[in-house]
């Protein structure tokens, strides 16, 4: 495959279609892909699922089916082309990229041979994973947060549970969660409203007999924001229940329970690792790649890749630093949207031969779903000299339109509000909490 396709100006390939990579496929298609450029989106799956719902499919409040966008379907639209299959290696020199052998999901048979893809500029929106500190037993025995597949899994685990608890074959339904940062805090909340909701199917009763604990070292939950939200939201887990163990590390997780480093256990059927995230594991097998603590890949203030020339990184696995200096940018949906509408921008200005300025991050806020009409966060001031705090039902409001604008950016205003409309439809005929 030669990089640059006739006629159609040279080759753009993004790595990885989440937070980041799709819209930024989606943005590049807009402007270049009819005439201008080849962009080509490669992702290990044929969907994309906005990451941050995905503790909303482990409750069971959305399916992933539900709310997927196929990339094939979406590419179709959007002028971009999508390629299914796992980065594996990169070789700067031929300026092609190693994408893995697809094996059968039903056979394990292989479905598509190794192959290599030829770029012109070359972006990885990789993503990150949970980081399980290498901690014995948390890769065995715990859940995680990382795919829909995962997420999916996780709801199984509950459902299974909640019945066990209703025929008495467990006393309580004990869900345990390590990371008290925005994921832990949301999943934390909507378990607790999803068990209530099920309450009324009978079958699935369990919500007199729930115990959540929610574990973090550190000395406050959400400890990335302002300290009048981690209490704000303190006092709602707890006013929900949720048994909060502050300034505790876990030293091992067996089958039942998690061993905190001072001696206690945490009995529970049910763990989930929710803390912290490290780069994926293929990072380090990208040759001629500055690669910093985290496993997250260096770029400057362009976003472009140290060392190597037409390749950036953008989204969680890109160590952008913090504008100041003071440390690098957080992983966060919000930080990879930022970047994405940047290098739409920036790669487009490139290819017209035009000057580009370094990227800057402005701050939008923080918010933290806590179940049913509730969220609760911070605004930065317009000088980023403070935040003014979001409470209550407004926050709520706030914190699902960022989703309604994540859909914007991939499918246009008219689009996003017809599938807001129809997701409001469709939950009037449903139970608010999937039972299967
Ligand atoms: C439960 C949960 C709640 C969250 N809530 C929030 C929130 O409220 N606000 C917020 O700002 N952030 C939130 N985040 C963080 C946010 O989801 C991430 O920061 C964001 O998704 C990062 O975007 P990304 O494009 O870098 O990576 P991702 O969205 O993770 O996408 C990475 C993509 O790369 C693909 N991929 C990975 N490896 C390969 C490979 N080797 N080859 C091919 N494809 C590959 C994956 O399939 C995926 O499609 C949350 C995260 C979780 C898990």
């Amino acid at each position: 495959m030669t990089a640059t396709a006739p006629g159609n100006g040279p080759r753009i390939v993004i790595v990885g279609g989440g937070a980041g990579g799709v819209e930024l496929a989606t943005r590049l298609g807009r402007r270049l892909g009819r005439h201008k450029a080849d962009v080509v989106l490669v992702d290990r799956n044929p969907a994309h699922l906005w990451k941050p719902r995905l503790h909303e499919v482990a409750v069971g409040l959305i399916g992933s089916g539900d709310d997927e966008t196929s990339y094939l379907a979406h590419g179709h639209a959007h002028d971009y082309a999508f390629s299914l299959g796992e980065l594996i290696g990169l070789d700067t020199v031929r300026r092609v990229i190693r994408v893995g052998a697809i094996r059968s999901t039903e056979s394990d048979e292989q479905v598509l041979e190794a192959r290599d893809i030829a770029y012109d500029t070359l972006v990885l929106a990789l993503g990150s994973r949970v980081n399980d500190f290498g901690i014995p037993g948390v890769l065995e025995h715990c859940h995680m947060l990382d795919s829909p597949a995962q997420a999916q899994h996780l709801q199984r685990s509950f459902l299974e549970a909640a019945v066990q608890v209703t025929m008495d074959r467990l006393d309580r339904l004990r869900i345990g969660i390590v990371g008290a940062g925005a994921t832990g805090v949301e999943l934390a909340a909507e378990l607790h409203h999803a068990v209530h909701a099920m309450e009324r199917y009978g079958g699935l009763g369990a919500a007199g007999r729930l115990d959540i604990t929610l574990i973090d070292r550190a000395d406050r939950v959400l400890p990335a924001v302002d300290p009048q939200t981690s209490e704000h939201a303190l006092a709602a887990l707890q006013r929900l229940g949720v048994k909060v163990l502050l300034g505790q590390g876990v030293e091992r997780v067996t089958r039942d329970a998690f061993h905190l480093t001072n001696g206690e256990t945490v009995p529970c059927a049910i763990k989930v690792w929710a803390s912290g995230v490290i780069g994926h594991d293929v990072v380090d097998a990208l040759a001629g790649l500055t690669v910093s603590k985290g496993r997250r890949i260096v770029v400057d203030s362009h976003l472009a890749c140290i060392g190597v020339a037409n390749i950036f990184a953008i989204g969680d696995c890109a160590a952008a630093a913090a504008d100041g200096g003071a440390g690098l940018l957080p992983p966060t949906a919000q930080v990879a949207h930022q970047q994405a509408a940047y290098l739409a921008r920036a790669l487009t200005r490139r290819m017209a031969g035009k000057s580009v300025a370094p990227f800057r991050f402005r701050p939008r806020g923080t918010l933290v779903s806590l179940g049913a009409d509730q969220a609760a966060g911070e605004i930065p001031t317009r000088r980023n000299q403070s935040v003014v705090p979001l409470r209550g039902a407004l926050a709520k409001l706030l914190y699902v339109s960022l989703y309604h604008m994540h859909r914007v950016t991939l499918h246009g205003w008219l689009r996003a509000t017809a599938l807001f409309l129809a997701d409001r439809l469709r939950r009037t005929t449903l139970p608010p909490v999937k039972l299967h």
